[in-house]
């Protein structure tokens, strides 16, 4: 059968939303189109679109489910590769808010790598797909319509430098922060969809290291939030090839130095000393990079009444969250998820309809980060009665999770995205977070339980020995 236009799909981007968007999308095209203005590079190399891709990227629990539900045998292909897999709470040390919540193997794999390694493996897998082929080097110029009331298609500039027209049913803008879709709509005389901005004006320096043998432990992970009074904040993750990446943050300007000396004196301020000591006589193996991330930015699009027909917006092109909570890609995962469930109805779903599905999966992991943000007392932003009440709580609730499991292991699905934080609030949890927390609710960083139940075995190759075990109760 010929192909028609309304049986090809394009998407703009290929990083790990318009990957996603792309993957689903075969599920209803005949043929789709992956454009980009970097040439894929091999797996596990930077690209230049994705500058973020030089610092830690966490994959939440619920983003490793969905991956594998779109790819059957992702995490066990990557760990083959190079990936390493162990226990979130129990090959995991989050020390969060001050508190050191108590390790122990709770039957949830985490899967760590490097961004560029994350997406490589995605991008494998979906060049590997009947139907998808890539543009590299292509740069997206604008949108092709019928009158400004449909999108048709998308013009283009090639690796040469020539304009060119892609004809296409539906287009998926996946081209991040940004994305140009709003001063589309503008010149298309549409309203551009109001911005909820937190101005978190945050820093990230990072740096890879082999470390001593034995340094982590059998850990895969050290995660240090910042706390009101201090509010640095680090991470050290076990990367692919033997190598362990250091990332550092700093909010409201007070950013990581990126000389050598300077970047290990920002590790030691930490309200932790893991991460600090964890690189003591580690070989350094390149020069802390930095990157500026100003602002959390959500697009409103679900609140828009009119927009094109054959136009849709996914990933970081609607929200672009507060990095450290390490959400982007799995918020991605759901929003692709979302976009398949109404592909099944119609290829080219309604985009008022489209927008509200996924402004499902955006509110909780942003009220999460917003709340979060709004702990700093310095981060502007309007302090609800919730928002404040949760202020109170968190802190009490990860001073109980220093010794109690199951309180680490519910805080731990929330932040996973595999459960909703309402279930923080369930009576019997609220009745043992102020059981426990009697009397020790201001302890100091550090200073709070240091428990690791039972997790001594190594984090490599923790994935098979887990699979079988529960994994998802989550929302969809
Ligand atoms: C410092 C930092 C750390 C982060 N850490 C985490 C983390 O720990 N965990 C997590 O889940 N998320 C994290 N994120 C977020 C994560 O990187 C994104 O959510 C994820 O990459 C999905 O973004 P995206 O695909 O929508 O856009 P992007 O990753 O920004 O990709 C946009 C793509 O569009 C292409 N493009 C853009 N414009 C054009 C154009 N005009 N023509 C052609 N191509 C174009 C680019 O080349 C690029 O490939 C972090 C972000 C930052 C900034």
């Amino acid at each position: 059968m010929p192909l028609e236009p309304g049986d090809h799909a394009v998407v703009l981007g290929a990083s790990i939303a318009g990957l996603l968007a792309a993957r689903v999308l075969t599920d209803a095209y005949r043929k789709v189109t992956v454009i980009d203005r970097d040439a894929m590079p091999e797996i596990g190399a930077h690209r230049r679109g994705v500058p973020q891709g030089r610092h830690q990227h966490g994959l939440h629990p619920r983003g490793r489910v969905v991956l594998e539900e779109l790819f059957p045998g992702f995490t066990a292909h990557a760990v083959r590769a190079g990936a390493k897999s162990g226990d979130v709470l129990g090959h995991c040390r989050w020390l969060l808010s001050g508190h050191r919540l108590r390790q122990a193997d709770i039957g949830l794999p985490g899967l760590i790598a490097s961004r560029p390694f994350l997406e490589g493996q995605v991008r494998s897998r979906v060049q590997a797909l009947p139907g998808v082929t890539f543009l590299e080097r292509t740069d997206i110029v604008g949108l092709i319509t019928t009158a400004g009331r449909r999108v048709t298609g998308v013009q283009v500039r090639d690796r040469d430098g020539d304009l060119m027209q892609v004809p296409a049913g539906l287009v998926v803008d996946a081209t991040g922060r940004g994305s140009r879709t709003p001063v589309w709509l503008a010149e298309l005389g549409y309203q551009p969809p109001a911005e909820d901005r937190i101005d978190i004006r945050l820093g990230y320096a990072t740096r890879t290291y082999r470390l001593r043998p034995g340094a982590l432990g059998p850990d895969m992970l050290i995660l240090t939030s910042g706390t009101p009074d201090n509010p640095r904040m680090g991470g050290l993750v076990t990367l692919e090839g033997g190598r362990h990446m250091v990332t550092l943050g700093g909010i409201l300007g007070d950013h990581p130095p990126t000389d050598p000396a300077g970047f290990e004196a920002f590790a030691a301020s930490l309200p932790f000393a893991d991460i600090s000591e964890a690189i003591l006589g580690a070989q350094p193996l390149d020069n802390p990079v930095a990157f500026r991330f100003p602002a959390s930015v959500r697009r409103r699009y679900e609140n828009l009444r009119q927009f094109p027909e054959g136009l849709l917006v996914l990933g970081d092109a609607v929200c672009s969250f507060n990095p450290v909570y390490g959400q982007g890609m799995t918020v991605a995962a759901n929003q692709a998820l979302a976009l398949r469930r109404l592909l099944v109805h119609n290829r080219n779903p309604a985009p008022v309809q489209y927008f509200r599905e996924i402004a499902k999966a955006i509110n909780p992991p942003w009220d999460f980060a917003v709340c979060a943000d709004l702990a700093f007392p310095d981060v502007p932003g309007i302090r609800t009665g919730k928002i404040r009440m949760a202020h109170t709580y968190l802190p009490r609730l990860l001073a109980a999770a220093s010794s109690d499991v199951a309180l680490g292991t519910a805080f731990i699905r929330v932040m996973g995205l595999l459960d909703r934080a309402e279930g923080l609030l369930r009576p019997d949890r609220v009745l043992r977070v102020w059981w426990i927390s009697r009397g020790k609710a201001d302890t100091v960083a550090g200073h709070d339980g240091a428990g690791h139940d039972g997790a001594g075995h190594d984090a490599i190759n923790y994935y098979g020995d887990a699979v079988a075990q529960r994994e998802v109760s989550g929302w969809r």
